[in-house]
């Protein structure tokens, strides 16, 4: 039931409304109590009523009774004195008397229709045997009583005198509730006016309550709008709930959180247009001074050529770079898990980069703790180990060496590369993982760095849920230690 209730109300959209709900409840919780207390009000004073002159004309038909048997008016009905007094009763209540007698036959009627006629009912059989009954008919808006007419005689017996009561008949009456029934309906009116009045009242209140208790969301929806519509940078707030403070304080977080990535992308399109246009402006400057000298001997053409090309491949790494970290960025382009060989996989990138390693007169050195296979995505993984290696080797001394140690635990492999390279200054290790930073521009530049491997290393290792440390002292070596799951967490 309360269900059912619970979908009509979120079918309609009006009552989805808190102002219309909080409208509803004041509503109900003001006016349903009036109108119960009215119902029960007007219960009550029938009930009493009713009580009050059923006790009054049962006493009087009790006189009456009395006076029946000191007249002997069941033997002969012509006393006028109990004619005056079934009169006054009558008339008094709007109401019938039967007088019935012994024989069960009506002795008067103040009616005058069932003289003469006999009655035989439940309730005439009842007070025959004493007792005294009353009925409500509130359909028909009467009373109806039966009082036993009693005469108390004195019986001679062997234990002396005893007082017995005999019943000689029965009165039957029915008087109309009209008068009662007329009181009530005027005092229902009466309460259902000032019922109505309340209604007003508590419907004026009720709407403007609920147009103050709901006006601070109106302020919310407002200040969001106005930071939406791009009239206002500034933080919201409402004070005037806590519920309105918590939606303005989530609202201000996820407003922070858009300003730094808005600020991190400007950023990143500002390194990215100047990183660009450095090699173009080195170009230029070399086509230009050849430009200027028609004749520039043939060497010189040569040595210029060779330093656009140098230029053009710059070029083309840092767009190669800006790639993958798009692709890295983009969630969708998801990750293409499968179960490698972690120890076949770093020896195949060693081997690859070995050349390098062998111009600089470094030496690459693996050490293997145990055979690990983890589910990983084989070409991210080649780009952490290689970006990683690469970079020991490319900041390294000559006759230094690199050491790549893979190691596992029940949960996590490792991968810890270890240079005795230039190091990286203390205050620079936070700021390594940026995209476009390097710690020396022109021994970076010298040689052949972007600055975006290890943004990129880092991004393919967090896809991985993993993490990313480094240990460094400038002069003597860094060492960059990956940790990742060797089973693969969805999600
Ligand atoms: P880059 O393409 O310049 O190497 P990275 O993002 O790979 O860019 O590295 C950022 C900077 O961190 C580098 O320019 C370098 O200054 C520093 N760096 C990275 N790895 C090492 C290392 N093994 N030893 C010393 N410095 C390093």
């Amino acid at each position: 039931m309360l269900l059912k209730l619970k979908k009509v109300f979120q079918n309609f959209r009006f009552f989805r409304s808190l102002r219309v709900r909080l409208l509803l409840i004041i509503m109900v919780v003001g006016i349903l109590p009036g109108v119960l207390m009215r119902y029960g009000i007007m219960q009550s004073y029938e009930d009493r009523a009713v009580a009050l002159r059923t006790n009054t004309v049962q006493t009087q038909l009790r006189i009456l009774a009395n006076h029946l048997i000191t007249y002997n008016y069941l033997q002969d009905n012509s006393s006028e004195v109990i004619g005056a007094e079934l009169a006054m009763l009558s008339n008094l209540y709007d109401g019938r008397v039967l007088i019935i007698g012994g024989n069960f036959k009506v002795v008067t009627d103040t009616y005058g229709i069932s003289q003469g006629k006999t009655i035989i009912s439940e309730e005439v059989i009842r007070s025959f045997r004493g007792e005294s009954l009353s009925n409500y008919d509130r359909t028909h808006g009467y009373i109806e009583m039966t009082t036993p007419i009693t005469e108390t005689i004195t019986i001679m017996t062997d234990n002396g005198e005893v007082e017995e009561t005999v019943v000689r008949g029965v009165m039957l009456t029915s008087i109309s509730t009209d008068s009662i029934i007329s009181t009530m309906d005027s005092l229902n009116q009466r309460a259902m006016i000032l019922e109505a009045l309340m209604i007003v009242v508590i419907i004026s209140i009720a709407i403007v309550l609920s147009d103050i208790l709901t006006r601070p969301f109106a302020r919310v929806t407002q200040a969001i709008n106005e930071v939406k519509a791009g009239h206002s940078d500034d933080s919201i707030s409402v004070p005037d709930y806590m519920e309105t403070v918590h939606i303005g304080d989530a609202f201000n977080q996820l407003l922070g959180r858009m300003k730094v990535l808005d600020d991190s992308r400007q950023e990143f399109v500002a390194n990215v247009s100047h990183e660009l246009k450095t090699p173009l402006a080195s170009m230029k400057v070399l086509a230009d001074s050849l430009l200027a000298q028609p004749e520039a001997p043939v060497e010189m053409y040569q040595e210029f050529m060779g330093d656009i090309t140098v230029e053009i491949d710059r070029e083309n790494q840092i767009i190669t770079d800006l790639l993958a970290l798009v692709k890295m960025d983009k969630k969708v382009a998801g990750l293409n898990i499968t179960a490698v060989n972690m120890n076949e996989l770093t020896e195949l990138v060693l081997k690859r980069l070995r050349p390098i390693a062998r111009k600089k007169d470094v030496e690459l050195v693996f050490e293997s703790i145990r055979p690990v296979t983890a589910e990983v995505d084989e070409v991210k993984m080649t780009l952490i180990i290689s970006n990683l290696v690469e970079n020991a080797v490319k900041y390294n001394k000559e006759h230094g060496s690199v050491t790549v140690v893979l190691d596992a635990d029940h949960q996590m492999f490792s991968l810890k590369v270890s240079d005795t390279g230039i190091g990286i200054p203390a205050d620079s290790l936070e700021h390594i993982y940026e995209r476009f930073y390097r710690v020396d521009k022109s021994h970076s530049k010298e040689v052949g760095g972007t600055g975006l491997g290890l943004a990129i290393t880092r991004s393919a290792v967090l896809m991985h849920r993993g993490s990313i440390t480094v240990q460094s002292l400038e002069g003597e070596g860094s060492t960059f230690l990956v940790k990742i799951p060797l089973s693969h967490i969805a999600g």
